[in-house]
């Protein structure tokens, strides 16, 4: 599994150019890329892989478009990847990745996107709880001019107490700290063109956050209610500790969107805050000793005082050195540190 919960946050560091308001209606047809690329991290699947095969099939016949279907196997330990591979011997669509070990959803969900070459792409689970048949509408939702299409799982089929409520509270935490509202940000179900995912890295579980990545970066986002199953064969890979990654993940996205670029502030804020704190400390123990004839020994603030002062003074050193390594990020790869929507005569 992936742990740490940091995102390569190339909202800094990825010059994006989205299609202005008006323009992007209808996704080009490329010469050279299928029209659609489904992305599918696939994890010990063994009973799911071939009616998922059959079900893209029936649903990719529907569509009227060039399409590829990029399945990872993300260490799979039973025949998930012998039943892909053969699948994959008969139809050159299906493109196959396999990891060595288990990296976990947002590694395989990473190495598909970079492995896709449609103008439109779409990642999915393996295991059946998503509905191939509702991508159609998804595609027809993105022509509407959206970037991003989000699935909404409305009608959830997982257990009440340990995936719903947890997932209900998520994303209500979610929609309020990223200012981008959407009621499912789990679904692994969503529609993308590709400008949105160039250049994205994933971390983490942060293959959740895309959608709200990309509305930072100036991207149209949306979302549809669609079919959702439950599970029939094989087991979730997931338990209740996803829920506590997931905030982790925010809390690490938010801070890098609103900081990557001045830690002093939020850093030396808190110290400022350290050291009125000691100031008014020290100032009140000063009218207690000199008015009231107080000793100092007699209150906790001389020791409120001394501990005000090292953590506000910690803080702005800290704050300094965030800033020496948020230049080293950026200019050690180049990084730039404000994203383009257009251009005109230039490459
Ligand atoms: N998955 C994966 N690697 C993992 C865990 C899960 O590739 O380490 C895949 C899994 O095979 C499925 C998708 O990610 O296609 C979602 O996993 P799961 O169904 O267990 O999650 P849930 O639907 O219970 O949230
Ligand atoms: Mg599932």
């Amino acid at each position: 599994m992936t742990t740490g919960s940091d995102i390569n946050f190339s909202a800094q560091a990825q010059t994006l150019t989205f299609a202005p308001e008006g323009t992007r209606k209808s996704i080009a047809a490329h010469p050279e890329r299928p029209g659609i690329s489904l992305v599918i991290p696939v994890y010990n699947e063994e009973e799911n892989v071939e009616l998922l095969y059959q079900k893209i099939l029936d649903a990719a016949e529907k569509l009227n478009r060039t399409w590829e279907v990029v399945l990872v196997d993300d260490g799979s330990k039973d025949k998930s990847f012998e039943k892909l591979e053969k699948i994959a011997l008969k139809d050159s669509r299906v493109k196959l990745v396999r990891f060595v070990r288990n990296f976990g959803q947002t590694a395989a969900l990473a190495a598909g996107i970079d492995h896709a070459n449609g103008s439109i792409i779409i990642p999915m689970d393996a295991d059946l709880q998503n509905d191939p048949a509702d991508i159609q509408m998804l595609i027809e939702k993105l022509e509407e001019g959206y970037d991003c299409v989000s699935g909404w799982r409305k009608n959830r089929k997982d257990g009440l107490v340990l995936r719903l409520i947890p997932s209900w509270t998520a994303n209500k935490i979610i929609s309020v700290i990223s200012g981008v509202s959407l009621h499912d940000y789990g679904c692994s179900l969503k529609a993308y063109r590709r400008e949105v995912l160039e250049g994205v890295r994933l971390y983490g579980e942060m293959h959740r956050f895309v959608p709200i990545y990309a509305s930072w970066m100036g991207a149209k986002v949306t979302e549809m209610p669609v079919n959702h199953y439950a599970r029939q064969f094989g087991q979730s890979k997931y338990g209740i500790n996803r829920t506590v990654k997931v905030v982790l993940d925010l809390i690490t996205i938010k801070f890098m969107s609103s900081y990557l670029t001045k830690p002093i502030y939020i850093f030396g804020s808190a110290g400022l805050w350290s050291l009125a704190a000691c100031a008014a400390s020290f100032t009140w123990m000063c009218i207690l000793k000199y008015g009231y004839d107080t000793s100092f020994i007699e209150t906790p603030l001389p020791v409120l005082v001394s501990m005000f002062f090292m953590v506000g003074i910690q803080l702005i050193l800290m704050g300094l050195l965030a800033e020496i390594l948020v230049r080293t990020y950026h200019e050690s790869q180049d990084k730039r540190i404000y994203t383009v929507k257009k251009k005109v005569n230039l490459d």
